[in-house]
């Protein structure tokens, strides 16, 4: 796919740099409502603002309620944690348009008491704040592209529908099952995470699962009984090290043991332990081995006598290997960058987004075509400015470019 533009899409281009304070507005007032995914207090608050700005564009509006989050606590009991309803977001009906999915998520990773909850202006045309880049300016992005879309005769061609989840942060366990669903009701999707700090956008990332592993064993005074109890804590050991030793750099897979939990008193034979880590792969075949891996040290785990092990989690994100719509897709954007004078590069990341997930259930994405921000996930965390109208202009004109080649297509 090659881009082009002529000069029926400079009137839109326009629209939007006119309208450009009205989308620093949203994310200033976006930012400062606190949307930590476990604050759905928060979450249903900026639900409400972000449903009133897209109202006037808006066929429908609704809320999809999510089920509780699922956790194993310290003691291996699970605990059930009430989620905030996804809003979606659904653009007038029109037959044999292009589908697209706008998506970005409306939780954050800050807590509502962390400290971190003022939006400031900086000198060099920096916003400093919680959720500036990630991802509450790409919610002001896609507001203001379909706001200038709905007043072009471009409205027409094409068919849009925005999700807004709110557990993302959290690896999207709730609203990741309404993925495939999501994956298949549009041709394309374009997603709202931030841009990395020079602007490029990524191609590859990841697969990622966040998994608890939980070993059982039996309770002893360490005193009179000690070879009558079984330590979990010492089982637990010997699995971390056998989950370390999973690693390899040569082919990008790590595990990372992000918490081990159990035991009590020192005078009594620890009966729980609850080790938690992260697994990330770089291709499908690396996530099966992973995945067998796991399963052989859990039957492993289970063959020791006086001992239970189960293992909890899943690989939430499957690899995002750029497939041939993808990479069209990819290029398309780049000839975008080249016609706004843009540079427009491509990275991989070791992150992962719903990008993977959408693009598991087979819809083409770009994933990071939200503003320009750093230091993501930390109270440094900050926007550029000037990259609302930069990132706005070229999601327009990459939709263009889409509507364009669809009709190409069809002729
Ligand atoms: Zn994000």
């Amino acid at each position: 796919m090659k881009s082009k533009t002529d000069t029926d899409s400079r009137p839109l281009l326009e629209i939007i740099q006119a309208d450009s304070e009205r989308m620093l507005n949203h994310t200033i007032e976006w930012s400062r409502v606190n949307t930590h995914s476990l604050n759905p207090d928060g979450i249903r608050r900026l639900s409400g603002m972000v449903s009133e700005a897209f109202a006037p564009l808006a066929s429908r509006i609704s809320s999809i309620e999510l089920p509780d989050l699922i956790e194993i606590d310290s003691r291996g009991r699970q605990q059930h944690t009430p989620l905030a309803p996804c809003l979606a977001i659904q653009g007038p009906r029109r037959l044999h348009a292009l589908r697209l999915l706008f998506m970005i998520h409306l939780d954050t990773v800050y807590p509502s008491d962390g400290g971190f909850d003022s939006v400031q202006r900086r000198e060099g045309g920096i916003l400093h704040g919680p959720g500036v880049a990630d991802a509450k300016g790409g919610m002001a992005v896609i507001h203001q592209v379909l706001s200038a879309i709905e007043q072009s005769p471009l409205a027409a061609r094409i068919e849009w529908q925005v999700f807004l989840n709110t557990d993302e942060e959290l690896g999207s366990p709730g609203s990741m099952p309404l993925m495939p669903e999501l994956a298949r009701s549009a041709d394309f999707g374009l997603l709202y995470e931030p841009a990395l700090p020079d602007g490029s956008l990524i191609a590859n990332r990841k697969g990622s699962g966040n998994f608890t592993l939980l070993i059982k064993g039996r309770a002893a005074h360490a005193g009179r009984e000690f070879f009558a109890g079984r330590s979990a804590i010492h089982l637990a050991a010997q699995a971390v090290v056998q989950l370390a030793e999973m690693s390899s750099a040569a082919n990008g897979t790590t595990i990372n043991v992000g918490s081990i939990d159990g035991g009590g008193p020192v005078n009594v034979v620890a009966d729980i332990a609850v080790v938690r880590f992260n697994a990330r792969v770089r291709s499908l075949a690396a996530m099966h081995q992973v995945q067998s891996e796991l399963q052989a040290l859990t039957n492993q785990l289970n063959a020791n006598d006086g001992f239970t092990a189960q293992l909890f989690g899943e690989f939430s994100s499957p690899p995002k290997l750029v497939d041939q719509k993808t990479a069209a897709l990819l290029q398309l954007a780049q000839g975008c960058a080249t016609t706004l004078g843009i540079p427009l590069e491509l990275k991989d990341s070791g992150g992962v987004c719903d990008g993977n997930k959408l693009l598991a259930g087979g819809l083409p994405n770009i994933d990071t075509l939200g503003v320009r921000g750093r230091d993501i996930h930390s109270h440094n965390e900050i926007m550029w400015v000037d990259s609302l109208v930069e990132r706005a202009q070229l999601s327009l004109l990459l939709v263009e470019s889409l509507v364009r080649h669809k009709e190409e297509r069809h002729a």
